[in-house]
């Protein structure tokens, strides 16, 4: 029994780590005092899901896995079905001697967009309109929820990304191209990851416990700023204007316990920020007091050189040195670990700066209780589209659409909508159309144009749930003079915009609605009183139909609860939204932010009306 006693005694001191009681720091030192360099390395390198086998898991410690761009295990994948995936890889994980979880990442960019049947919230172009941190925060909370619902405690989110020219193609990613709108909604940090405790010290990560997820500040820094708004390209900008423009939520996400920073693909002045030590280490972990994790962009530190992947000795070098301490590598991970390692023994990389990585991940990994919870049940499932989560969603759709403008019809405005009338007509692309509706980011990485990706209600869903019983809705996508004749419509409501895109494949020189998008409105707008519903990422090119368009509402990527812009156009709830863009009327005055010496915008920055004071 002494044995015994003595045994397990003995065995409990070597789990020291383990311990919740012991405090934050001896866990980490004890941890670290037990851990080879291939350990190390190991947490340092994080798998695409489709690599992380059991066997890559355990041979190289891996310590972290993702689901790259809308990897989904099967195409509408259960929660059940993402859980089992997820708790396999952490069991390989926990397998390993010493026993430390993997931390499983996902893009939750607006609500946990992977997943079938989960809630999908507006794209944060829309969500910025409400400048609202109450609503951002809740929503924040639903995701972290839903995310969790499916075993993941890890999410790419929030993009804090100050877009400064709509031609980006992940402009919708952005709050707004005003710093101080994007600083707000840096709340959603909180709703993700629970509240600092009052007495944490300044840039500590915190992550509340199994309902919340930990959050990722990205891009770090600059994305937004690219010239013409190319994706992943040269930021041009100074010192001054970077820390005034650029810098200001990354600030806030620091002070609000962020657990994770993702470095940009992006250059500034010439510099990529994946090599920018001075930026990541210099002002991020020395001046900002970050203390949690940086992660690199997917195959980031590959494309510190062009073409991509020339020098990869150099690249390691170069990302781990500026700061980087976990690789999104994904794939080719042997080659990683086996660069790192060559380094690491030969002074190339000194241990230290692998110590400090490691560090950051490991008290990441301590402070969100993954030692204590690293495997995933089925107790949050009901989370998972809940009825709450889509009223949350329906509120924040409401509050994020702009009136840009309300015509007269029969001596009052077009807006709100009579609910009676005899017929009316909805038509265009955008209608009927929940790919459309959610645009990128939504079950795959590009988006998918079409209405059965997941569940949830089209903006003509919503129309006809909302008026009179005895109102016909007569639906046509893109009907023609003939058809609009022989019909006598009330009026019309024509839902427009951009089809689906994300990073790369979306941008823009000539931010046009998708075809015959144009011609539906000439066709419609021209015959009958006519309200235009824009599902766009963006501001458009709207200005030429803009005589012919009785009302204008931008509904921006509102995401699965289309009744939200129903209950608006019907007038049971106001407008509120505010511009948080600068509205163009063409793009060569393009970029043109507000603030700008030669400010002549179609609508400016801050510009929304309501339908009770509008003045036409
Ligand atoms: C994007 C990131 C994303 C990552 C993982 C990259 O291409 O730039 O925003 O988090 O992929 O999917």
């Amino acid at each position: 029994l002494l044995l015994c006693f003595l045994v397990s005694f003995s065995e409990a001191e070597y789990r020291k780590y383990k311990d919740p009681k012991v405090p934050l720091n001896r866990r980490i030192k004890d941890l670290m005092s037990r851990m080879t360099l291939e350990e190390k390395i190991g947490q340092m390198t994080q798998l695409e899901r489709s690599v992380a086998t059991p066997e890559a898991m355990t041979k190289y410690f891996i310590g972290s896995v993702l689901s790259g761009g809308g990897s989904v295990p099967a195409e509408k994948a259960s929660a059940e079905t993402w859980v089992k995936m997820v708790n396999q890889i952490q069991n390989a994980a926990l397998s390993t001697p010493l026993g430390i979880p993997m931390i499983y990442g996902i893009d939750a960019v607006h609500g946990h967009n992977n997943v079938y049947n989960a809630t999908i919230f507006p794209h944060n172009v829309g969500l910025g309109v409400t400048r609202d941190p109450v609503l951002i925060k809740k929503i924040g909370e639903a995701t972290a929820l839903e995310v969790r619902a499916t075993g993941i405690p890890y999410v790419f989110a929030p993009c804090i990304a100050v877009c400064r020219d709509p031609r980006w193609g992940r402009c919708y990613e952005s709050y707004s191209e005003d710093p101080k709108i994007v600083k707000t909604m840096t709340e959603i940090i909180p709703g993700l990851q629970g509240d600092i405790p009052g007495n944490s010290r300044k840039g500590t990560p915190f992550v509340a416990g199994k309902n919340k997820v930990a959050a990722c500040a990205k891009h770090f820094v600059g994305d937004g700023g690219t010239t013409k708004g190319i994706n992943e390209n040269n930021t041009v900008i100074s010192y001054k204007g970077l820390l005034g423009i650029h810098m200001p939520a990354y600030y806030d996400s620091v002070i609000k316990g962020v657990s994770t920073v993702m470095i940009s693909y992006t250059s500034w002045n010439g510099k990529k920020m994946h090599a920018n030590r001075d930026l990541v280490t210099g002002y991020l972990k020395n001046k900002l007091r970050f203390r949690g994790f940086v992660i690199s962009d997917w195959q980031g530190i590959d494309r510190i050189t062009s073409p991509p992947h020339a020098n990869y000795s150099y690249s390691v070098e170069a990302g781990v040195s500026a700061g980087i301490d976990m690789i999104m590598v994904p794939y080719n991970f042997t080659e990683f670990i086996d660069d790192l390692t060559f380094q690491v023994k030969n002074n190339i990389i000194p241990i230290s700066r692998i110590d400090d990585a490691v560090a950051r991940i490991l008290r990441v990994k301590f402070t969100m209780g993954l030692f204590e919870n690293p495997l995933a049940d089925l107790s949050l499932i009901n989370q998972l589209g809940s009825k709450e989560h889509r009223e949350l969603a329906r509120e924040a759709v409401r509050k994020s659409l702009v009136l840009l403008k309300n015509g007269k019809y029969a001596n009052k405005p077009l807006l709100p909508l009579p609910k009676k009338a005899s017929k009316v007509l909805v038509a265009g692309s955008h209608a009927d159309n929940l790919g459309n509706q959610c645009g990128g980011w939504t079950i795959t990485w590009q988006g998918l144009s079409g209405s059965d990706l997941t569940t949830g209600t089209t903006i003509l869903d919503g129309i006809k749930q909302t008026v009179d019983p005895a109102t016909e809705v007569v639906y046509n996508e893109n009907p023609d003079a003939n058809f609009i004749k022989s019909n006598k419509f009330s009026y019309a409501i024509v839902i427009v915009g951009e089809k689906p895109y994300a990073e790369t494949f979306g941008d823009s020189l000539n931010l046009t609605i998708a075809e015959p998008g144009p011609s539906t409105i000439t066709n419609v707008c021209g015959s009958i009183q006519c309200v235009v519903v824009l599902v766009t990422g963006r501001p458009v090119v709207i200005q030429p139909y803009l005589s012919k368009i009785d009302a204008l509402v931008a509904a921006w990527l509102p995401g699965t609860e289309g009744q939200g812009v129903a209950d608006v156009l019907y007038g049971d709830f106001e407008f509120t939204g505010k511009l948080a863009r600068t509205w163009f009327k063409t793009v060569d005055q393009l970029p043109m932010n507000v603030g700008d010496k030669h400010y002549d915008p179609l609508f400016p920055f801050g510009f929304g009306l309501t339908t009770n004071l509008t003045k036409y």
